[in-house]
């Protein structure tokens, strides 16, 4: 195994693929977000547990597990097992089976919400099923979100994203409203009000005036997308109480914080049971597989919710869903995550990785230094702020010194989601979290020596910028906003 001191690495073999790649993959990636890698967009070429490496051979300590999905840790032998059994069987029947009715108890035995479900292959999909539900639950067509949340790709989701600097985002109370891409029409901005994160005075003022417009409040339970904001004591049952008190549709977007935080997910965890929940990543090992799940009826007058998909008053679809080896996969992580108990040892890993962090920020001076998470998954940034609550918060961060570490990071070996998010699997062993400090602390320990006017200008900081700053939509997000955000 190669150490986590900085060697010089090559990327040879990456690169020549890459340029390949960039004749035939739009990009030469197959997601958006893949292009921010360091150096470079990387090709991998096996994984094991909490380890994978690329073809040119470098290993790499995983903190990312592939933007959350490798709960287990990468090829856990019990979903390979799984897997190649169901395919065994048949891959995909248009048609129901018995797996997938097993799935479906075992979500509603373990989520508080889930009375029905729909399987699709991407929280993209349910997030967008969620809103279509809620708007024909309710008969109003607008929703609210959250500055810098992010709830998949999808046209209606795509404003709200990023902004440039917290002077563009405007008036907290009535935010100026940044596309995410290109392509949007114009009308879509009208359907969303987007909000700061965590104001629930703000909330409930904008909801009481304007709640016979609005069908739906969706929320991540934490903002993972940027930081790893938790939710301020009250807030989530706030957005529970509003919803409860105006007949709006809670949608509570748990593709990140779904079976990462427990079985139950962010809802068990906090104690507050939306109407709609959206899993995902997590669920099933990197197989693609998502739920929307929620209550058949909502509201004080009992309004169909969920039942108007049973109904086929609302239409939802996939020729691909409940496909056998997702279905299989998800059952597998499920039982291996609930029969060995991992959610407790994932708090405690994460927790001490955090507090070595702090300790290792501390030591090499750097004061600015900001751990915020839960421990499952936590968030590194520079940030004169003692709290981020929000998004607005997270643009004081400095994003030159954070895109130095992580690339400084890569060349010890240990990948790190670039908008400083880590995971943990129940593959990551205490060792593993102890060369995970140390590689940090050796990196904080470089960057102090480094002067900071040579840290803001280094390439490294932005990788990619001439490749992507052509997309960039003139008045929308800056590529720092762009390349931090979601994945
Ligand atoms: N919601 C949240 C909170 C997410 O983090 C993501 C993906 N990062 C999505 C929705 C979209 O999921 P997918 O990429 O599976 O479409």
């Amino acid at each position: 195994m190669q150490s986590h001191n900085s060697t010089a690495r090559s990327y040879f073999c990456s690169q020549e693929l890459l340029n390949r790649a960039q004749n035939v993959l739009a990009g030469g990636v197959s997601s958006e977000f893949r292009k921010f890698s360091t150096p470079h967009p990387l090709f991998y070429e096996r994984a094991s547990g909490a380890r994978l490496w690329d073809v040119d051979g470098n290993e790499y300590l995983d903190f990312t597990l592939s933007q959350g999905p490798l709960i287990l840790g990468h090829s856990h032998p019990q979903v390979l097992k799984a897997v190649t059994t169901a395919s065994q069987n048949g891959q995909l029947f248009a048609g129901q089976h018995l797996q997938e009715l097993e799935l479906a108890e075992t979500l509603q035995r373990l989520i508080p919400g889930a009375e029905l479900m729909r399987f699709s292959l991407s929280g993209s999909e349910c997030d967008h099923a969620a809103l279509r539900l809620a708007r024909a639950a309710t008969g109003r067509d607008k929703f609210v979100r959250f500055e810098g949340h992010y709830h998949g790709w999808f046209d209606n989701v795509a404003y709200g994203v990023t902004g440039p600097s917290v002077e563009a985002l405007g008036d907290r109370e009535n935010p100026t409203l940044h596309p995410w891409t290109q392509g949007l029409p114009d009308r879509i901005g009208d359907e969303m009000i987007v909000l700061p994160w965590n104001d629930l005075e703000l909330l409930e003022k904008v909801v009481s005036e304007r709640h016979q417009e609005i069908a739906a409040i969706i929320t991540e339970p934490v903002m993972c997308n940027n930081g790893c904001i938790p939710p301020q004591p009250g807030f989530l049952e706030g957005i529970r109480a509003l919803c409860d008190k105006y007949g709006l549709v809670f949608i509570l977007d748990e593709v990140i914080t779904g079976f990462r935080l427990g079985l139950g997910g962010a809802q068990e965890f906090f104690g507050v049971t939306p109407d709609l929940g959206i899993f995902g990543k997590a669920m099933a090992s990197g197989y693609p597989i998502a739920v929307l799940c929620g209550k058949k009826t909502f509201g004080a007058d009992n309004r169909p919710l969920m039942q108007m998909i049973a109904d086929g008053q609302v239409i939802h679809a996939g020729t691909m869903n409940s496909c056998n080896p997702c279905v299989a996969a998800a059952l597998a992580t499920i039982e291996v995550l609930e029969g060995e108990n991992v959610h407790p040892r994932l708090f405690e890993l994460g927790q001490a990785f955090m507090e070595g962090l702090r300790t290792a920020a501390r030591e090499t001076g750097h004061d600015d230094f900001l751990v915020q998470g839960l421990g499952p998954m936590f968030n590194v940034q520079w940030t004169p702020l003692s709290e981020v609550r929000d998004y607005r918060d997270t643009l004081a961060g400095d994003k030159a010194k954070l895109g130095r570490f992580i690339t400084l990071m890569a060349e010890r070996g240990v990948r790190v989601i670039g908008r400083g998010l880590f995971y943990l699997s129940a593959a990551h062993t205490s060792a593993d979290i102890q060369a995970g400090i140390a590689a940090a602390r050796a990196v904080l320990e470089q960057m102090k020596s480094e002067s900071s006017a040579s840290i803001s200008t280094r390439e490294a900081a932005l990788p990619q910028q001439d490749e992507t700053a052509d997309v960039l939509t003139p008045g929308a997000a800056s590529l720092e906003a762009r390349r931090e955000v979601a994945i």
